[in-house]
Order: structure tokens, then sequence, then C-alpha cells
């Protein structure tokens, strides 16, 4: 599922690939995609402009196409974009395409059919009628220790609630716990200031890490919990087997000599 790292990614592609280019078509080849907006509104809408800049929050994308007309694309469990020129074939589940002129695209793939568009024309106002909380990298210090440390609960589930910290789901919320050392199931409450600051650090490193690379799994560090998660895998630092648990709703691995519990 794209999380913080994923959608950021997406983000810089669609900068590089797919702004200032004049919007011609936009095609829906399938509308369960599109929320709030029937498939003639979005193309009257968008035709004659163009992308201008994007902005991401949490797993959410927006996408600027004039002051008060922004495309919003939440990628669901396997969105993806994918741009194409000339006479190079979207894949089989594009379910919208948005033309530009000499006939490049760009292509929302979307296998699951979890992924969501839709126009807002105010991002903020969005962000708050949803109840998102703080985005996982633009969040200080302070205020991460404020939300994780004043909510009861697993410091996991809290991790992975969007409207205390937008961002980060299930896959990174288990790396970032590893790399802090802290068991998922520790009491938020119980957490100590400077065990905050580490978690903190960690979420900042692993969300950061994994933009650098691409989020190219095959690319990440072979001492990351991700590259070794599931049955039969061992902890990285120990060598002892990973367990695992539901916490949050959501299948945890953890290493449970490595991650202590507060
Ligand atoms: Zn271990």
């Amino acid at each position: 599922m794209p999380e913080l790292p994923e959608v950021e990614t997406f983000k810089r592609y669609l900068d590089t690939t797919s702004l200032r280019q004049r919007i011609t078509n936009v095609e829906v080849r399938d509308a369960y995609v599109l929320k709030r907006v029937s498939v003639r509104q979005l193309a009257r809408r968008l035709k004659g402009r163009r992308f201008e800049n994007s902005y991401r929050h949490g797993k959410h994308l927006f996408v600027r196409a004039s002051d008060e007309l922004w495309l919003r694309l939440h990628f669901g469990m396997t969105g993806s974009l994918e741009y194409l020129k000339h006479d190079e074939i979207p894949p089989e589940t594009a379910r919208v395409i948005f033309h530009f002129t000499h006939n490049c695209r760009l292509a929302f793939d979307d296998q699951r059919k979890f992924g969501e568009i839709e126009l807002v024309e105010n991002v903020d106002e969005f962000l708050h009628t949803r109840g998102l909380g703080p985005d996982a990298l633009g969040i200080g210090v302070s205020q991460f220790k404020a939300v994780v440390g004043n909510h009861r609960g697993a410091v996991k589930a809290i991790l992975l609630k969007q409207q205390l910290i937008a961002g980060i789901g299930n896959l990174y919320a288990d790396e970032i716990l590893f790399r802090a050392r802290m068991h998922p199931a520790s009491e938020a409450a119980r957490v100590s200031d400077k065990d905050l600051k580490r978690l903190f650090r960690a979420t900042h490193y692993v969300l950061e890490k994994a933009i650098t690379l691409k989020t190219d799994f095959n690319r990440l560090p072979k001492s990351w919990l991700l590259t070794h998660r599931g049955k039969a895998g061992k902890c990285p630092r120990c060598g002892r087997a990973l367990k695992s648990a539901t916490i949050g709703g959501r299948t945890s691995w953890f290493c449970s000599h490595c991650q202590k519990r507060a």
C-alpha cells in the first residue's frame, strides 16, 4: 500500500514528467475511482488547463490546475502513476488517463481499485474536513512528542492513525519502531521523553531514506526489517526469529529481543 515515501516518489515523478503541458482530454476508463465528481465534470474542468505544481500531505497528492482547482489523488492499495509518450501503451489497469498535447499522457494505474480521484477547491479545507493530522515529515519534535505521548494505546496504533500523524502505514510503522528499538505494543503514555525523541528521529530517517531510494525494496538496506519481515524472517540485528502480532488492527512484525516494551 502506498505510504508517504511512495506518494512522495509519485509526486516527484509527476513533477518531472507532467507539469505545464496543456490537458487536451481526460479519459476515464473506470468511474469507481471518481469521488464527488462525474466523468463529464472532471474532463470539462480540466481540459485546456495545465498542471502547475503539486503538494503532498500524508498519503494524499494534490495537483494544482488553477488557483481554486486541485486534483486530489489517493493511491489506495495498489495505485501508481505512469507517464506515456507517443505510441506507448497504458497498462491494462489504467483507470484514468490525462492526455496532453503531442500524445503524451499520464495514467493513473490501480489494479485493486481502492484509489480515489477528486477535484477540490481548497486543500487546507479538505485536510481540515478529513481531520488529517500534520504530515509525518512536516511535524516538529515537540509536536510529535505531544501527539504520541498524550494519547492512550499502543504506540504503533498511534503512528498509523492518520488523524494524529498523516502518512505512515503498516510497513513503515514497523520499520520505524524497529529502528527505534521499541516494541509496537508499547503503551504510548509510558514511553519516556528520550525514547519519544528516538522515535521521532527514526521516523524521519526511515521515511527520508525510503524516498531517497525511490522506495525500491531491492535497494533498501539489509539492516532494515522490511527486507526480512514475514514467516521464517530473522532479525537483521540479532538473528533471532521475528515475531508477529495484530496491533492497531494490522499485522506487525518485530523482534521481541531487540524491541523493548515500554
Ligand atoms: Zn533482534
